[in-house]
């Protein structure tokens, strides 16, 4: 099968190389700011609509919880629901989940932005497909259709029953004597859990920018992860009558941004788009699921194509190309180059041919800008100029058309680095003020952030030891980013010491099935779970031997999140340095031959 997508992007010359170069440095040095990360404020901000949970009425009154489940998951989206489902395969009974939300969905019962879908494929990014026999509709799904998925997941696995929401841990402490954890909660719990499981995600914080005078602003303000339909109207498909007569202004123009945008245009009297830095934005396509995307329901199919895409976006050898869209195609770019590199370790020829092969895509996406823009200046501003994977890709095929609506203002923050500042009325930019009735803030999220990592859930292991004492003083440490000696019985999910990928469902299922596994191993063996130090040092070693080099590519990118600001990605031991599938190869060998080491 081939992509829809691209005709083979043409080489660029050594000229033109050169010229990319200095373009995108000069791009760069326009965006970075001395305050880097620091530009932008905490969730906890007060301004705008942001503290209340906009989806929940009022929060139902319950007695506090005192009593001992066999599992406390911390957190209901994907990774807390599809832990409790592997759990629950493996026998365990009393499994509670708790979520600050007001149900189960994480990312999607927060994220219910107009026009919210997501841009992985639904066939590879909804779990338990082959479990639940569940076939999306779309090839990308919208967030309502996904959140409901993981509401299916949750009823079948039976995690109604005892989960607790609207609710947030505040502390976790082991109690030695009765060898539980003790679990606090901001709604006067004090329950014990043999077992404490955290899956309190990687994107859950939102960032708000620290524009000067933005909580000054008179009109109203909003998060997209806080979408004020009382305010729009509308629903997430779009319908936002509340609109018609109001002036937008949009600040963000990522993955979110992208989304959002068309539907605001459509619908709102004026959107002003406060853009810093344009997002590659490529082809789309969404289409009906098709009985070929589903192998006509052949047993196993989902498990089959979600191995393909992570194969693929992996750099791993793959056969057929069974999701054949941008992520694939995009990928298919390093799936030459990094075999080759791999097996001479030359990497003079690797980079150069990799800045080919990413100079010709990206002129690509600049290309697709001025077909689908009729003013040129407005075409030349959306222009991206930096390295394919200096930002995430996005996709859409609505966004680049509705900068041709009269509606629609595109302003260019990039000379001041955003922003200059709020008044009462509107934005000001380059000295002009754009006066507005609503900000919308599509300004993304904390990445890699979560309660444990920041602290504002403080876990206190063996001995009153704190976690993050712990590894402030001898550095992060854990088995397979899992477990840590002196925490027994803690399992966490997410990106901590292990492997990831842009499809994040696939690798949170595998942290369950292992979670579970685990679990199941202590439970068989009336063991803990806890790894030495010596088994911690083992996997310290791996991540740094092959840890890769990564600063000679981040440091030139513009700035984001990817390169904390435009600071660079520190070298060192982050993640597992091979691919994902082998990690999840790695964590299966390891089940099979080595998980009694951390049953003491
Ligand atoms: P984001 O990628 O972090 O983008 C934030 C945007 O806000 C950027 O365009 C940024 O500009 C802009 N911004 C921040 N401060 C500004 C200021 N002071 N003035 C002007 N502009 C400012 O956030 P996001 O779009 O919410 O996406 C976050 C992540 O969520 C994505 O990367 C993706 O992983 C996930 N996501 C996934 C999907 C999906 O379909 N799977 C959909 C949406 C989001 P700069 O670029 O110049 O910093």
């Amino acid at each position: 099968m081939t992509s829809p997508h691209l005709t083979p992007p043409q080489a660029p010359t050594p000229d033109e190389l050169a010229a990319l170069r200095q373009r995108y440095h000069r791009e760069r040095e326009r965006r970075v700011r001395p305050d880097g990360p620091r530009q932008y404020l905490g969730a906890d901000a007060e301004f705008g609509f942001y503290a209340a949970d906009p989806y929940v009425g009022e929060v139902p009154r319950r007695e506090p919880r005192r009593d001992t489940v066999d599992v406390a998951v911390v957190g209901g989206g994907f990774g807390g629901i599809l832990a409790g489902a592997r759990l629950r395969r493996q026998g365990v009974e009393r499994i509670r989940v708790i979520d600050r939300g007001g149900d189960f969905g994480g990312t999607w019962y927060w994220n219910r932005y107009p026009g919210v879908h997501c841009d992985i494929e639904s066939h590879v990014y909804l779990p338990m497909l082959d479990e639940t026999g569940y076939v999306p509709r779309w090839k990308y799904a919208p967030g309502e259709e996904i959140r409901r998925h993981a509401i299916r997941i949750a009823e079948r696995a039976g995690l109604y029953a005892d989960a607790l929401f609207s609710t947030s841990v505040t502390a976790l402490t082991w109690e030695e004597s009765s060898r539980t954890w003790r679990v606090d909660t901001d709604r006067g719990d004090a329950f014990r859990a043999t077992y404490v499981v955290t899956a309190t995600g990687t994107m859950a914080e939102p960032k708000l920018p620290g524009i000067p005078g933005i909580k000054d602003f008179e009109g109203r303000t909003f998060h997209t992860s806080r979408w004020d339909y009382g305010y729009t109207g509308g629903t997430p498909e779009g319908g936002l009558t509340g609109l018609a007569d109001k002036r937008v202004g949009v600040v963000g123009t990522g993955a979110t941004g992208v989304q959002v945008i068309p539907v605001l245009a459509r619908d709102a009297r004026h959107v002003y788009v406060f853009q810093r830095t344009p997002s590659t934005v490529d082809v789309r396509a969404n289409r009906r699921t098709t009985a070929a995307d589903v192998a006509a329901g052949r047993e196993g199919w989902a498990r089959e194509r979600r191995e393909n895409f992570l194969r693929i976006v992996s750099g791993e050898p793959f056969g057929e190309d069974l999701v054949a869209d941008g992520w694939t195609s995009s990928a298919g770019l390093l799936e030459k180059l990094v075999p080759s590199f791999r097996r001479s370790g030359d990497r003079a020829s690797f980079e150069s041919a990799y800045e080919a092969a990413d100079a010709a895509k990206m002129n690509e996406i600049r290309a697709r800008v001025e077909r689908h823009v009729t003013d040129p200046a407005t075409a030349e501003t959306l222009k991206p100029w930096y390295r394919y994977a200096c930002k995430r890709p996005t996709f859409s095929d609505t966004y680049y058309p509705a900068f041709n609506r009269s509606n629609v203002t595109l302003v260019d923050t990039a000379d001041s680095h955003g922003i200059e500042r709020v008044t009462a009325n509107g934005v000001v930019v380059g000295g002009t003020e754009y006066e507005v009735d609503c900000l919308v803030l599509a300004t993304g999220f904390s990445v890699g952030v979560s309660g444990v990592h920041s602290g504002t859930l403080p876990v206190h292991g063996r001995d009153g030891v704190r976690l993050l004492d712990a590894w402030a003083r001898h550095g992060i440490r854990t088995l397979h980013g899992f477990t840590c000696n002196g925490f027994p019985n803690l399992i966490q999910l997410g990106s901590l010491q292990n492997a990831s990928s842009v499809n994040f469902t696939h690798v949170l299922d595998e942290q369950a099935v292992h979670a579970a596994a685990l679990v199941a191993a202590a439970e068989a063996k009336g063991a803990l779970l806890e790894p030495s130090r010596e088994a911690e040092d083992a996997w310290l070693a791996v991540l740094t031997q092959g840890s890769p080099d990564h600063e000679w590519f981040h440091a030139g990118c513009t700035p984001g999140y990817y390169n904390r600001e435009g600071r660079g990605r520190p070298n060192g031991p982050g993640g597992y340095p091979h691919s994902a599938c082998a990690f999840h190869e790695l964590l299966r060998h390891w089940r099979e031959e080595s998980l009694d080491e951390v049953l003491t």
